[in-house]
């Protein structure tokens, strides 16, 4: 006891808990659509990544954040990033669980279901720490577009689905474990990458195929410590896109050199920084000309990561804001049986479900490559699923935060987590493509001859279960037949988002949830904050439900 007064009412952290175990939406989503998927190694990561132990790393890892050293003490340049030992904990067990490049080896992709494991383990390790899964999320998204360079491949494809982690700066073949990272923004465009200045000269051919010399910048360039980087540059023929690796193959340092690294609102255990390249060596991966389509094939599954990465973060909020509520009294009672509390924490565990019931929905199109529909609704969907899920990203944490009152807004220790989360809610929205980019992909996806009986089908199953979501469902095709213009774009995507996630949760959760989520967000039922939801909602059965131990 303290001499001035005793420490009570404030609970016990959320910690030592499997985040697999009990989370039932994820649980459920993956029943519905790889019912065939062996859990045990979700089962495994779920208990390493709420560890207490893992949980000291991602604090450690964004109190000491990471250090750029652009010289030795000799003047030397050494374009070095220095990362706290919690940052390599961290990738390290990234990797060990296989959520970078692993998913791409043929032993998973034989299984069927390589991208929905690895959207669940993605999913369950962004609740641990989200920063450090740029460079893993860089090097699993690179191989549809690296693949397009055999060459490269060939030589690259242990390192990059092996399950070691290697940080040293090495040439490949000396590594058993490879990072790859991206850089098409510079500073006159970030969406409209056709600005980009940035030069490539050819410079001779060898077992890579074409080089380039590559000369110019870029101003977000994340995780510049990766072994290689899918870069965009002004060929003579346009832009196009090249491998451009850190250590060439003969051992030397290429000319990519780090400026300085960006000061970032959240995001903090992650480097992003501005470089410049002076005459770089770079190698062509696809065709001359055609680097926006190109780079897009990893941008398609960074998307897909941005939709998993904030369902992520919103469970973790969702579970802390629930941990707190049942521990802590105000006006005689717990918090979370105060009939307003109540409201806000359903309306968080039906925004949350329905996230994960969407991100996940999209996972399995990745895995369906050869079946028609599923490509259709991986199109639609991707930035469907990128656009709404992380537009309710920082709305979602900042009412969660406030479930912890004052204590929520703090940095320190385990409540501290909920300023983590707030901060680096924005930027699954903004990279990777920002909101009205997404909404504006959505109607070039819907001017496909067969996206509008292809959403018809998948709202299907869910026809006659809620009248507000048979009345969006019959619009709907006729809205994406129509076209909406780009001045509706964002309401159209938002529209498609609801309908889909409503369909998906008639599928896979409790009837309390579906009728509530089709109430309140399709129905009107609602107001202009969460925790509006009408009282004749069940609140304690998706309360129950959501709840993390
Ligand atoms: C922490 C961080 C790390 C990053 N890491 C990387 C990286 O590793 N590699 C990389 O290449 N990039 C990276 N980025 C860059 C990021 O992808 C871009 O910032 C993003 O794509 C937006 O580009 P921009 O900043 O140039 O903004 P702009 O393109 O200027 O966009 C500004 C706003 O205008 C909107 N807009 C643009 N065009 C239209 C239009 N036609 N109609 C309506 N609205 C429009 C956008 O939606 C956005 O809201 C990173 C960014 C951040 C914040």
């Amino acid at each position: 006891m303290n001499p001035t007064h005793e420490v009570f009412n404030q609970p016990e952290p959320l910690v030592n808990v499997n985040l697999f175990a009990t989370n039932r939406a994820m649980q459920a989503a993956l029943q519905f659509n790889a019912p065939a998927l062996d859990t045990a190694p979700l089962h495994a990561l779920g208990a390493v990544v709420g560890s207490g132990e893992m949980q000291a790393h991602a604090r450690l890892a964004n109190v000491h954040t990471p250090q750029l050293k652009t010289h030795n003490r000799f003047g030397q340049r050494v374009d070095q990033v220095e990362f706290h030992p919690s940052y390599h904990a961290l990738m390290s067990a990234a990797v060990e669980a296989g959520l970078h490049g692993t998913a791409f080896s043929a032993k998973h992709q034989a299984t069927g279901h390589a991208h929905q494991l690895r959207a669940a383990g993605f999913m369950l390790f962004t609740e641990l720490e989200p920063s450090i899964l740029c460079p893993i999320s860089m090097s699993y998204a690179v191989a549809p577009a690296l693949k397009d360079n055999p060459a490269i491949y060939r030589d690259w494809e242990a390192g990059l689905t092996s399950r070691a982690y290697e940080p040293a700066l090495k040439v490949w073949r000396d590594k058993t474990g490879l990072t790859m990272g991206m850089g098409m923004t510079e500073k006159q465009g970030g969406s409209d990458v056709r600005a980009n200045t940035t030069r490539a000269e050819p410079a001779g051919s060898d077992a890579w195929g074409q080089r380039f010399s590559v000369t110019g910048h870029k101003w977000f360039f994340s995780a510049p410590m990766c072994d290689a980087f899918l870069i965009l540059a002004q060929t003579a023929n346009g832009l196009s896109c090249l491998f451009l690796p850190r250590v060439l193959p003969d051992g030397s340092m290429n000319q990519l050199f780090i400026q300085r690294l960006k000061d970032k609102l959240g995001n903090k255990a992650n480097a992003s920084s501005e470089v410049e390249f002076v005459g770089a060596s770079a190698w062509l991966v696809g065709e001359e000309g055609r680097g926006i389509p190109q780079i897009l094939a990893m941008g398609t599954m960074t998307r897909l990561d941005c939709a998993l990465g904030t369902s992520g973060l919103m469970r973790q909020a969702l579970s802390i804001a629930l941990n707190h509520t049942s521990q802590r009294k105000a006006f005689g009672k717990t918090l979370i049986d105060q009939p307003l509390m109540k409201n806000v924490l359903a309306d968080l565990a039906l925004e949350s479900e329905a996230a994960t019931a969407l991100a996940l929905r999209l996972a399995r199109s990745f895995d369906r490559t050869g079946d028609a529909h599923e490509q259709v609704m991986n199109r639609l969907l991707t930035p469907v699923a990128k656009f709404w899920i992380c537009k309710r990203g920082s709305h979602f944490a900042q009412e969660a935060m406030e479930c912890l009152g004052g204590n929520g807004y703090v940095e320190e220790g385990g409540e501290g987590v909920m300023a983590r989360i707030y901060r680096e809610m924005p930027l699954n929205s903004i990279w990777e493509g920002a909101g009205n980019i997404m909404a504006i992909d959505l109607l070039r996806a819907l001017r496909k001859a067969d996206a509008a009986a292809a959403l018809a089908h998948e709202l299907a199953p869910a026809k006659g279960m809620h009248p507000a979501l048979d009345r969006l469902a019959a619009q709907l095709p006729i809205r994406v037949e129509e076209m909406a213009s780009e001045m509706e774009a964002r309401r159209l995507a938002q529209d498609v988002a609801l309908a889909v996630q409503a369909a998906l949760l008639a599928q896979t959760a409790p009837s309390a949830v579906f009728s509530a989520f089709c109430d309140s967000r399709i129905g009107g039922e609602w107001g202009h904050s969460f925790g509006s939801l009408g009282a004749g909602v069940d609140f304690d059965t998706i309360i129950q439900r959501a709840m993390p131990r």
